[in-house]
């Protein structure tokens, strides 16, 4: 009893049955295939099979219980609804079985048309057809085509090669004349192909072709091509797929007969229109094969214009439903459309931002939605710099666009004239089959990266991606001879010292020099180019839309900058201070030498005379840029680097040392500098005497530093302007450390800064696992805490930063133990862990306690929305990526709006 009670898990659903909210169980596909049925639009009748379904069988290699017994059903009322039975040798109902996942996997999954064709219903499909005997064996060749293609791995090019073949013999390219008994003929030779290969006959019965082709496509989600580009997109690996059986409509009927894809806006620009391609007399997968020359979709006004209007009224209303870009996938049988797929369609960064300011001035989405539907990475990669392109350049390969941006150089091929050539001014683009650890000086040397082989997660795409530089990958059309230092394409040889130009966005190849330009984004945030007066859609759309993140934003943004040009540019680009001042970069130079002084000194008094000297060229650096930042705050980070760095390197020195000797010069100052660099040597510098440990081990650096800092806060304010210092200690893993400092560094600010109402803020650093971790004690003694996540990645994570990216993260990419580097994207898991114990403890300790993050995470589009969770007050990344981080803190508040108790 209890057992019959148990009632069928449902594994298939009507069209009728199904809506758009339903992608996990029904995949994309068969979601929008019910909401069209929904919506009244012409929809070939069908049923979708679930995600769920699929699950089950992969699990167990077996069709879940219920499952046959439930698609029996579903076609015998699609049957009954169709008038026909499938198969049925005088009138056959033929389906297509297509896959359908959640997410759209382009070209990875697997369809199967005109499924129930077999030697005996052809004939009746012809005479259903008015004995249109071609359409009927086209039909026909087709299934056996792509059914021995998908379902039984036959080699697709021996079926191009018959039909080639067919073609070579009727004196023709073009498959439209190809008449029936040519097709008939196809067919036969289709069917020994098949037998061949299989070790059996083409399936003739239609039950055993709809099971085998479900099966097929429920299988097609673990084909090592859709696994690899799932890592790859970082989409899961146990969705599943779901299956549409889809009655058959034919647009290979005739002349009056079609199929064709549309936009409802141009996905390049986002421009108003129509956009699409239409081919007459031909069965959908044609048209992406590009078997013929489709034409521009407007034309099809002119060839029916009944469906052509009946077709843009149904755009225009899936627009109005989905409030987006839509793509569409239509059939024309013998003048009656038919729809037979739409989904939000994908788009470049430029029309994602027109394309929302468009829907928010036609009052279908909110200023919010809008700000929700673009994201930090389309603005960045409008931020590159561009190819101006015209007519002039056409491209000669076209790979993966694996780290954004234009470059132009000479073509090398090995890392080390990459670098002789860059040493010598030459701007290079290194070109390799593919990249490996030791082609890392060349990748840097280089203006942009070209490989023949590899993805976007391959050596070169990922190291160049966290390197900021230029790289297309995997153009696989180069033949790329590296002995012979030259590559081969499209029939031209391309020698060293050659130009080519490579679009790290398109993927573009061009031989020469393609001019580069500024992007208009880039213009506008730079000034020179005013929102309010332009016409440029892009500009108006991208202001309209950041003006909205600053409104909404909780997260201030603050940029890294070092210099008065770049605190300049950083306040132009919108930062709201400086949240990284670094100092080492004011002891390189000419001011080496005192550098040199200081750490040779023998006794207190000539160190206090080296810092001495070295104390009003900082009090300069840091008057400059108080007053360029006028008002807003200022942090500036102690100097942090091992000391040693500002030496010559060792080897350099020995040789020097031994040369001189040699000549019998006088070689006091030079030996005295090697004894100290040998001294001083470390076999982990990044775990060895820098930050903190430098300022409480050298008497006098920070404190001549904190000087510099509060007289030139002074300075600037007894001039009439305003500065707001916030002195950073860098590396501190102890409170007793910052507590050192500190003393000492309050006792000058107080002398220093007397009755100038200058306030000087103390902070710390927290990028040692320690200091988060004890992160309660340390707020005691700080004013804020800065998180400094590329050494908190580092020690975090044992990873050193500048060996590990070029080495072996490809291969963790690859293996998928992180998608992304934890360097480029904060591990919110782990690293972020830390970060959140030390907000909550610090603020738990010091009510009110600043805490801010400097470091690229805070131009990282996702880790900004998880230090907007966590509660910073502010991210400071560098100048470039400010607008970025803009975007993405309102897009954060944004997103949490209403569970946002902050
Ligand atoms: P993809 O996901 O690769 O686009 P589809 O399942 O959409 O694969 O099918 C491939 C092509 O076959 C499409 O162009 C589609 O329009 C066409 N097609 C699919 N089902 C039918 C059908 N029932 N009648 C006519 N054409 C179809
Ligand atoms: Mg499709
Ligand atoms: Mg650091």
């Amino acid at each position: 009893m209890a057992a019959q009670e148990t009632v069928d898990h449902k594994y298939v659903y009507d069209f009728a049955e199904g809506n758009k909210d339903l992608k996990d169980l029904l995949g994309g596909k068969g979601a929008n295939l019910a909401e069209m049925t929904n919506l009244g639009l012409p929809v070939p009748p069908g049923f979708t099979i679930t995600t769920e379904a699929c699950k089950a069988y992969l699990a167990t290699g077996r069709q879940p219980d219920g499952l046959a017994g439930q698609i029996e059903a579903h076609l015998e009322s699609l049957e009954r609804e169709m008038g026909r039975r499938l198969g049925d040798p005088d009138d056959p109902l033929l389906v297509s079985v297509r896959s359908g996942a959640k997410f759209s996997m382009p070209g990875m999954m697997e369809t199967v048309l005109n499924v129930g064709l077999n030697d005996r219903s052809v004939i009746g499909l012809a005479s259903r057809a008015g004995g249109n005997d071609r359409f009927a064996w086209d039909s026909y060749r087709r299934l056996i085509q792509m059914f021995g293609k998908t379902v039984c791995d036959v080699p697709g090019e021996e079926f191009e090669h018959a039909i080639d073949d067919a073609k070579r013999a009727k004196g023709t390219d073009n498959d439209l004349d190809l008449d029936a008994d040519d097709l008939r003929g196809l067919v036969d030779t289709f069917k020994k192909i098949f037998a061949k290969h299989t070790g059996r006959e083409f399936p003739q019965e239609p039950r055993e072709q709809l099971d085998l082709a479900i099966r097929a496509v429920f299988e097609s989600w673990n084909a090592e091509r859709a696994v690899v580009y799932r890592r790859q997109e970082r989409i899961p690996a146990d969705l599943g797929t779901a299956v549409n059986v889809v009655a058959m409509v034919f647009g290979n009927l005739g002349a009056d007969s079609g199929t064709g894809v549309a936009f409802t806006r141009d996905p390049g620009s986002g421009a108003q229109g129509i956009y699409g391609d239409y081919l007459a007399n031909a069965q959908g997968e044609d048209v992406v094969a590009g078997i013929r020359n489709t034409v521009p979709l407007e034309e099809l006004e002119r060839i029916d214009k009944k469906s052509y209007d009946e077709l843009l009224d149904y755009m225009a209303r899936l627009e109005e439903h989905y409030k987006d870009l839509c793509d569409i996938e239509f059939t024309i049988e013998r003048g009656k459309l038919w729809m037979l797929q739409t989904r939000v369609g994908k788009r470049t960064a430029a029309a994602a931002f027109v394309i929302a300011g468009q829907l928010v001035d036609e009052g279908l989405i909110d200023l919010d939605e809008a700000l929700h539907r673009v994201n930090g990475a389309q603005l960045a990669q409008l931020m590159f710099p561009r190819f101006q392109l015209d007519h002039e350049y056409e491209p000669v390969a076209k790979g993966i666009g694996a780290s954004p941006g234009a470059a132009v150089g000479k073509a090398v091929f090995t890392s080390a004239r990459a670098v002789e050539l860059a040493a010598e001014g030459e701007a290079v683009i290194l070109v390799r089959r593919e990249t490996n650890p030791d082609d890392l000086n060349g990748m840097i040397a280089a203006q942009g990266i070209l490989t023949s082989r590899g993805g976007k997660t391959s050596h070169a795409a990922v190291v160049a991606r966290g390197m900021g530089k230029t790289c297309v990958s995997g153009a696989d059309e180069l033949q790329v001879d590296v002995p012979a230092k030259r590559f081969r394409v499209a029939g031209q040889t391309v020698s060293e010292g050659d130009v080519v130009s490579i679009d790290g966005t398109t993927g573009k190849v061009y031989l020469g020099e393609v001019p580069v330009m500024p992007s208009e984004v880039v213009q506008y945030f730079e000034g020179t180019l005013d929102a309010e007066r332009t016409d440029d859609p892009l500009v108006r759309a991208v202001h309209r839309i950041m003006t909205h993140a600053d409104a909404k934003r909780r997260l201030a943004v603050r940029a890294n900058a070092d210099t008065g040009a770049d605190a300049a540019r950083a306040r132009r680009f919108g930062a709201q201070g400086i949240g990284l001042c670094r100092t080492e970069h004011m002891f390189l130079g000419d001011r080496r030498e005192l550098v040199e002084r200081l750490i040779l000194a023998s006794g207190d008094q000539e160190r206090q005379q080296a810092l001495a000297a070295l104390l009003p060229l900082q009090r300069e650096d840091f008057v400059e840029i108080f007053r360029e930042m006028d008002g807003l705050p200022v942090t500036v980070r102690l100097i942090d680097p091992p000391l040693h760095e500002f030496l010559p390197p060792l080897e350099q020195l020995a040789v020097n040392v031994a040369v001189a000797q040699e000549r019998g010069e006088d070689v006091a100052k030079e030996e005295a500098l090697l004894a100290a660099v040998r001294r001083m040597h470390e076999e982990n510098p990044m775990l060895g005497l820098r930050g903190v440990r430098l300022g409480l081990v050298i008497p006098g650096l920070f404190a001549m530093q904190v000087r510099a800092i509060a007289e030139a806060a002074v300075t600037v304010v007894r001039a009439g302007g305003s500065a707001c210092p916030e002195i950073m200690v860098p590396l501190v893993g102890a409170v007793q450390e910052l507590e050192t400092v500190r003393a000492e560094a309050e006792k000058i600010i107080a002398e220093v800064v007397g009755d100038s109402g200058v306030e000087v803020l103390i902070g710390t650093m927290i990028e040692v696992p320690r200091a988060a971790l004890t992160a309660g004690q340390i707020a005691e003694a700080a004013q804020f805490f800065s998180f400094g996540t590329n050494d908190l990645t580092q020690m975090g994570w044992g990873f050193s930063r500048d060996d590990v990216e070029g080495a072996f993260f490809w291969r963790y990419l690859e293996l998928g133990i992180f998608g992304i580097s934890p360097f480029e994207s904060l591990d919110r898991e782990g690293v972020g862990r830390l970060v959140r114990i030390a907000a909550e403890e610090g603020r738990a300790a010091r009510p009110g306690l600043k805490l801010g993050v400097c470091g690229e995470h805070g131009g990282d589009p996702d880790s900004v929305h998880f230090f907007h969770e966590v509660g910073l007050d502010y991210v400071s990344c560098s100048p470039f990526r400010v607008p970025v981080a803009r975007l993405e803190a309102g897009r954060a508040a944004v997103e949490t709006q209403g569970s946002d108790s902050r």
